[in-house]
């Protein structure tokens, strides 16, 4: 029954000049959501968005796809009574409450709306006849205007729409108004719930990941590729940087202190996803690091990673718990594939007893073993990247 949707979204960051911006690419990010699995039309008009739905829509695929749209805060399902002739809307109204609500006996107000003001009735006329009909045909109804349990809302346009309910939406702001950030993805479980809360910010979403062939697989790769698809539902397309790191890594294992190469190859990691950073427009990067989790991601090994870095590293789990994070990988269904059994590049060359407190001196000293080698390393693991386009 339902052929249409009003989207709700929240006022943050809505003043002046800001708004439009945001409510256009609010309406551009709804639309490139619905592309996905219909012809929609999605309009901005009258500082709402409203989505027109396909003849085939299906419900329960429309709601879904809206619900991975950030800066939606509500989505209201809209009934459309196809005239304008005061007995069939409120036959239309009084059908919409019989179907829509188990039982007739809440509280009530009805919000009326014209487009346009040709209509022959005001809105507190419309309210009040519209009232009046309801309480007639069901009687167990009672009106409340201040605090009513249910808020009918009736819009005179060229059509007249009928919506009650708010389905709620994922907030956040629409991907793209923050700008743009290269998140680190691995194939782990951090990662891609570091990428999704960026992206809940507003923030557009680029990826690096490094694999280390033969040691890491075809399909250990394809994993990091399934998981940046899943999460491009939210975020939007992504272009994947997959980095080919065996030769940096066996540099590495071959000249640096054991306990060091953990922090010392992420180091080589900040820089190099720091390059495509720079070369993409991205103004931070993204890790899915928790204080305490792994050995390299005390305070000391993130101020030893950082200390590489010249855009901004943000660590948006900072602070979560494992759980805490693999609550949120269940929701995005990214968990069920991060827990796929294929090896990563760093759990292959990682040390008995990795440092916990590492000290920058002593690990720029170590890298000075790698000699001038390095930068060559770099440079063609950089001219050797694969670009993959995901989503
Ligand atoms: P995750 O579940 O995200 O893999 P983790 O607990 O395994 O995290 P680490 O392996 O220490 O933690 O990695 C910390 C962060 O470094 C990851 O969240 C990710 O952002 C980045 N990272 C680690 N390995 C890779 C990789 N192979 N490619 C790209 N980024 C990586
Ligand atoms: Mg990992």
């Amino acid at each position: 029954m339902y052929r249409a949707f009003l989207i709700k979204y929240a006022e943050i960051g809505l003043k002046g000049k800001n708004r439009y911006i945001f409510e256009n690419a609010l309406r551009d990010r709804v639309q490139a959501a619905l592309d996905r699995i219909g012809r929609y039309h999605v309009v901005r008009e009258q500082g709402r968005i409203f989505v027109e739905c396909p003849e085939d829509s299906d419900y329960d695929e429309t709601v879904e796809a809206l619900q991975k749209v950030f800066g939606v805060s509500g989505i209201c399902p809209v009934v459309v009574i196809d005239s304008m002739e005061w007995d069939d809307i409120t036959g239309g109204v009084g059908a919409y409450v019989e179907e829509f609500y188990e039982e007739q006996n809440f509280t009530f107000k009805v919000e009326a709306k014209r487009a346009s003001k040709q209509y022959p009735m005001t809105s507190p006329e419309i309210c009040a006849e519209m009232g009046a009909y309801l309480l007639g045909r069901f009687p167990a109804l009672r009106v409340d205007v201040h605090h009513p349990e249910v808020s009918i809302h009736v819009e005179l346009r060229t059509k007249t729409y009928v919506y009650s309910k708010t389905i709620p939406g994922p907030c956040g702001m629409p991907v793209g108004t923050g700008g743009k950030a290269m998140l680190l993805l691995s194939g782990g479980i951090d990662s891609p719930v570091a990428g999704y809360m960026i992206a809940k910010r507003g923030v557009a979403v680029e990826a690096t990941y490094f694999h280390a062939p033969p040691y890491t697989s075809e399909r250990a790769k394809q994993k990091v590729v399934d998981l940046a698809r899943i999460i491009s539902d939210y975020t939007g397309p992504i272009r994947l940087h997959v980095v080919n790191f065996t030769d940096i890594q066996l540099s590495i294992y071959e000249n640096c202190p054991h306990e060091e190469l953990t922090i010392i190859m992420r180091r080589y990691m900040m820089r190099i996803a720091e390059h495509f950073a720079k070369k993409s427009d991205c103004l931070a990067l993204v890790t899915g690091e928790s204080i305490g989790q792994v050995a390299s991601q005390t305070l000391q090994s993130l101020l030893a990673t950082n200390a590489v870095c010249g855009l901004p590293v943000f660590r948006p789990l900072i602070g979560f718990d494992k759980q805490e994070i693999v609550t949120i990988a269940k929701k995005l269904k990214t968990f069920e594939t991060s827990i796929e059994p294929y090896e990563d590049c760093c759990t292959i060359f990682v040390a008995k007893h990795p440092v916990t407190k590492p000290v920058l001196a002593d690990i720029e000293k170590s890298e000075q073993l790698l000699a001038e080698k390095i930068d060559g390393l770099m440079e063609t693991a950089i001219q050797t990247a694969e670009l993959i386009r995901v989503g």
